[in-house]
């Protein structure tokens, strides 16, 4: 049998162990292990001091003293400090006897003894008695097992710290990186979820982590066929071992990106991926410059080349020694090679057009413009071209002058006209009117009788090199770059650009424009 007083102890020390397997927080153990300490040895009081990383040692825990009472105790370890650390000062009573008075406490008795981790002596367990006969040998040993284990404390709790601030560390580069990053356990799980990846997409940390990836992202091909169900690398690796996948993430408010995920597995011993972390990249940009380029170059290459080899077709024919031509179709052939390089001509300005926009936006040359004059100058030149449509323009006698770029506003009226002409092949009435518009606006309308266009597209042919993707609006020569520059140059004006358009019957292109001031 053990006798009572082991038995006690023992439990004490058992009852530390458990709240440390608890963790506890330091303060809260170091409090437990001094109460247990004070009781066992019949004190009052106790006290733990810490040595900081400047060596400094500062109380940590107390029990049985006035809070404030703490720091005036500080001659008990500076005496161990001066003393090398590891012996109680010879003076120690007198310390504790001057300390006392200064606190206003009756600290007659004191026991005191280093904490240790391995040979480093990390801080002071003090207990006081303030009645009684002084500390036996049998004490300190006593106290040196409770000093064991606040040392044990103590340092589990610094190495808590260090994993935490390493962990911190580690997520704090995480969630600052520019790259969308995001860690996934082997079945796809989403276990973090950085700010880039919620700025990307739109969605929280807190919505993605717990769910599968392939819920959360959804990538897709342009067709709309799911990547993650049909081509995940991580279900099915790829043959060169690159684990990528590309596809169109739809966010809730409806705008589509193109993200790229790389994907890196972590493995075990086993070879086993114990979870993949994903570097996410949002490639919209990229991928629209690519595709624009490409645009380019099919618009180049066949808008191009159309009207030069027609000219040269032509000019060729007429040229040739051998034939007789009679005036007319002398006259014939020079017409189709005039209005052919005024095509030419035009796509050229777009083209310039467009990439100047691109370049560094437009500047305007402002004067007081009659919409009307102009309308009616372009009307007369390209009723000259065609005989199966017919015009009519009407302006509202009230209608004002506007401040404007004359030759931008000119290019906005043609491209209109040219386009109610071109996509109106059987001909037709083209309405063009101007009319006030509501706050101080003027409003200019061109309404044909032509293919009109689906209303999926209205919005989109404004869109630079947008066309209208079906047989009737294809037949027709185009680069899509004519409404994008309408726009630009409009909008440059604080004015807008609309459509209204019923396909078969025709459409109305609308252009407002802030009415100009004579000052
Ligand atoms: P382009 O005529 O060179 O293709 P635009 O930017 O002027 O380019 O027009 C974009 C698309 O809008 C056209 O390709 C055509 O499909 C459609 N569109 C423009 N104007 C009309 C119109 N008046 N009627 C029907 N479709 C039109």
């Amino acid at each position: 049998m053990l006798p009572d007083f082991r038995l006690r102890q023992r439990e004490y020390l058992l009852e530390i162990s458990r709240a440390m397997s608890a963790r506890l927080d330091l303060s809260s153990l170091l409090e437990l292990t001094l109460k247990s300490a004070v009781e066992l040895m019949a004190g009052q009081a106790g006290l733990i001091t810490l040595r900081q990383d400047d060596g400094k040692m500062t109380p940590w825990a107390s029990i049985g003293l006035p809070v404030q009472a703490v720091p005036l105790f500080e001659p008990l370890w500076q005496g161990f400090e001066q003393d090398s650390g590891d012996a109680a000062p010879a003076d120690i009573s007198l310390r504790l006897a001057l300390a006392s008075r200064a606190a206003g406490v009756q600290m007659r008795q004191v026991v005191a003894l280093p904490m240790e981790i391995g040979k480093e002596s990390i801080g002071l367990i003090f207990i006081f008695r303030t009645r009684g006969a002084a500390f036996s040998p049998n004490d300190r040993q006593v106290l040196s097992a409770f000093a064991d284990q606040a040392a044990v404390a103590v340092h589990n709790a610094r190495l808590y710290q260090q994993v935490s601030a390493e962990r911190e560390r580690l997520n704090a580069i995480i969630e600052n990186s520019g790259d969308g990053v995001m860690i996934l356990n082997p079945y796809r799980i989403i276990q973090t979820w950085n700010n880039a990846l919620t700025n990307m997409t739109g969605i929280t940390a807190e919505n993605a982590i717990g769910r599968p990836c392939y819920e959360i992202l959804n990538l897709q091909t342009k067709q709309g066929v799911s990547v993650c169900h049909t081509a995940c690398p991580l279900i099915n690796p790829p043959g060169d071992g690159r684990l990528y996948a590309e596809g169109q993430h739809h966010r809730a408010d409806g705008i589509a990106i193109t993200l790229a995920d790389n994907y890196s597995p972590q493995v075990n011993d086993a070879g086993q991926a114990t979870q993949f972390v994903a570097n996410v990249r949002d490639m919209t940009r990229l991928r629209e410059a690519e595709e624009l380029k490409q645009t380019l170059l099919s618009v180049i290459s066949h808008e191009l080349k159309t009207p030069v080899s027609i000219i040269k077709g032509y000019a060729g024919t007429l040229a040739r020694e051998d034939a007789n031509w009679d005036k007319e179709t002398l006259a014939d052939g020079l017409q189709v090679i005039e209005e052919e390089a005024d095509r030419l001509d035009r796509l050229i300005t777009n083209l310039l057009e467009a990439s100047r926009l691109q370049a560094g936006g437009l500047k305007l040359k402002l004067s007081l413009l009659s919409l009307e004059d102009m309308v009616r100058a372009s009307v007369e030149k390209l009723q000259a071209t065609t005989t199966k449509h017919r015009f009519l323009v009407s302006f509202a006698p009230n209608f004002p002058p506007i401040q404007g770029d004359h030759e931008r506003l000119r290019e906005v009226i043609t491209n209109l006209l040219g386009n109610a002409i071109k996509y109106s092949p059987d001909g037709g009435t083209i309405t063009v009117t101007g009319q006030l518009g509501p706050h101080n606006t003027v409003r200019l309308s061109v309404q044909d009788e032509g293919i009109g266009i689906p209303p999926s597209d209205q919005e989109k042919i404004f869109d630079r090199f947008h066309r209208v993707d079906n047989r009737l609006a294809r037949q027709q020569p185009g680069t899509g770059l004519g409404l994008f520059l309408v726009k630009a140059v409009v909008e440059a004006h604080n004015g807008k650009v609309w459509v209204e358009s019923s396909p078969g019957k025709g459409s109305t292109f609308w252009v407002e424009l802030p009415a100009g001031t004579s000052n």
